[in-house]
């Protein structure tokens, strides 16, 4: 069994006390990678730091919706020279739009920096990590606009429509699954996940929030991904072991990584 849990942030602070233990111990879990995402300028340099000390991992660099306060080109351009300097980085993100947390009088700015940095991920040619809560629409649309199919990516954490799934697969794009799924509210992602081919599905946590149950509101990590891969195979009527062999595909083939030996 091979797990790559596609968005990670191990960088956090509820990580500090056993991080080195907790990663040996992914490995002997069958967590053979993960992509750490930053989400803030601090972040960028945290993540850079693990991703540095752990060969087996990955980073993706980007401005989160909820932190662009004070964001401005010269940090795009810092982040432009990271990503350029740095041959384990694998995307940008995450990026995108979130209504549920921002305030209304910031939408106009998380929107310009979500266009600038779908700018900024087809100047370095990597894909993006969708970032998107409350805001379907304006997300959809800018991508469209912006010509998002051309850029390829993920759309983490899904949480909106079988139907609006079904357009960004449309748009060749990947639809994050993570511990929401096996929550008892769950019927959308369970929808999702049955309208959508296999092929269009990668495994996340976005450890340490989104615990699967029966761990639901302790800390994260991919050591429960298992409980994530074996609802999406009941939820599909395939095993368990097809489902970490097509998404573990899918997450190398969404970050353009070549097949481990
Ligand atoms: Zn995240």
């Amino acid at each position: 069994m091979k797990i790559f849990d596609t968005h990670a942030h191990y960088d956090d602070d509820r990580f500090d006390e056993d991080r080195e233990e907790l990663l040996i111990k992914l490995k002997k879990n069958g967590v053979q990678h993960f992509v750490n995402v930053a989400s803030s300028v601090e972040s960028i340099d945290s993540t850079l730091k693990l991703v540095t000390e752990h060969p087996e991992s990955y980073a993706a660099l980007g401005i989160h919706p909820s932190d662009i306060k004070g964001i401005n080109e010269k940090i795009m351009e810092y982040i432009k020279e990271k990503i350029l300097s740095f041959d384990r980085c694998v995307a940008v993100g995450e990026i995108g739009l979130d209504y549920y947390w921002g305030e209304e009088a910031e939408r106009a700015d998380q929107k310009k920096w979500f266009i600038r940095q779908l700018e900024l991920a087809r100047e370095v040619k990597l894909p993006v990590i969708i970032h998107s809560r409350d805001a379907a629409e304006d997300t959809f649309n800018i991508m469209k606009d912006n010509h998002a199919e051309e850029i390829g990516g993920v759309v983490h954490c899904f949480s909106y429509s079988k139907e609006m799934a079904k357009e960004y697969v449309k748009m060749g794009f990947f639809i994050g699954i993570g511990g929401v799924v096996t929550f008892k509210n769950a019927k959308k992602v369970v929808e999702v996940v049955k309208e959508i081919p296999l092929e269009s599905i990668v495994l996340e946590t976005d450890c340490p929030y989104l615990t699967p149950s029966p761990y639901r509101g302790e800390r994260n990590s991919s050591v429960y991904l298992p409980y994530v891969a074996e609802k999406i195979a009941e939820i599909k009527g395939i095993s368990a072991d097809e489902v970490y062999d097509v998404t573990y595909k899918n997450a190398l083939k969404l970050y353009r990584l070549k097949e481990d030996a």
